[in-house]
């Protein structure tokens, strides 16, 4: 059996996912309170690592301490909304348009001071579209509206708009026996109509789990090689660990299962059922 005060002790800094593993829908997971507050008493580093991209870390910050998870402060948040806007400030032109797919609370997270932030549809030209949600937004009509104005900056400027993707699942369990499609499979949408509509495909940059840019920015924050990830999916969170190289352990109060485990050919360093911690 894992002995999940071990791993934590074996390691410098915790990255944890949020959605599976602190909260669901109903609010704060078993033991996930405790297992903060014994980070928090133990001066344990640990960094919350998230593909949400309709929030501040801010909001999720006071999100999470709503439901119940102690949370010491919103830098211990990292975002692939928070990445896509750093990228947009460090490497995109001041004045560029930047047109967003997903909810109007995107533009919140998007804002630099120095780019125009436009949803999909109020806009005739930008210069770079970031693909940030699945949902918040008449999903054909702005898709299409998108790609519409995708082709016309192409036809006028020869260029393509830059695609920032936030989130690369293409399809996720959204229940026991239902599905979503993930904000992952636009860029595939994209590509695939650009080259039949305009003959070339736009260049996209990925920021969220399994992206190396987010556990990156947790090794920067926390100076830290050594470092493990708490994940409840096998495709984001324990795949973008291995590929980084750190440990990966998966929680099974999330989306995946031990039987996923087995029929994955994505293996985690450790599988753990909970966040429970004796002694406390
Ligand atoms: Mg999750």
């Amino acid at each position: 059996m894992v002995i999940l005060e071990r791993l934590v002790g074996d390691h410098g800094t915790l990255l944890l996912d949020i959605m599976g593993v602190l909260i669901d829908k109903s609010g704060a997971i078993e033991h996930a309170p405790q297992f903060v507050e014994y980070l928090n008493e133990s001066k344990k580093p640990y960094f919350i690592l998230t593909n949400i991209c309709g929030d501040t870390e801010t909001g999720i910050y006071e999100r999470l301490r709503r439901n119940g998870i102690p949370l010491l402060s919103p830098e211990r948040v990292i975002s692939a909304g928070s990445l896509v806007q750093a990228y947009l400030r460090d490497a995109v032109p001041a004045g560029a348009t930047v047109a967003f797919i997903g909810p109007q609370t995107c533009r919140a997270v998007l804002e630099t001071g120095t780019h125009p932030i436009v949803a999909c549809g109020e806009t005739d030209f930008f210069d770079v579209l970031a693909l940030l949600d699945d949902e918040g937004f008449p999903f054909r009509e702005t898709l299409e509206a998108a790609l519409t104005t995708c082709v016309r900056c192409f036809r006028e400027s020869g260029r393509l708009p830059l695609l920032l993707l936030a989130n690369s699942d293409r399809a996720y369990p959204r229940g026991a026996d239902s599905y979503a499609f993930g904000s992952g499979i636009f860029a595939t949408m994209f590509d695939e109509a650009l080259k039949k509509l305009v003959g070339k495909s736009p260049e996209v940059i990925s920021f969220g789990k399994p992206s190396d840019r987010m556990f990156a920015e947790a090794k920067r924050r926390s100076g830290d090689s050594s470092m493990m990830m708490i994940g409840d999916q096998l495709a984001t969170d324990i795949l973008g660990a291995n590929n980084f190289g750190i440990t990966s352990a998966l929680v099974l109060t999330g989306i995946n299962s031990r039987q996923h485990v087995t029929q994955a050919a994505t293996a985690p360093n450790y599988v753990i059922d909970n966040l429970y911690i004796t002694g406390i």
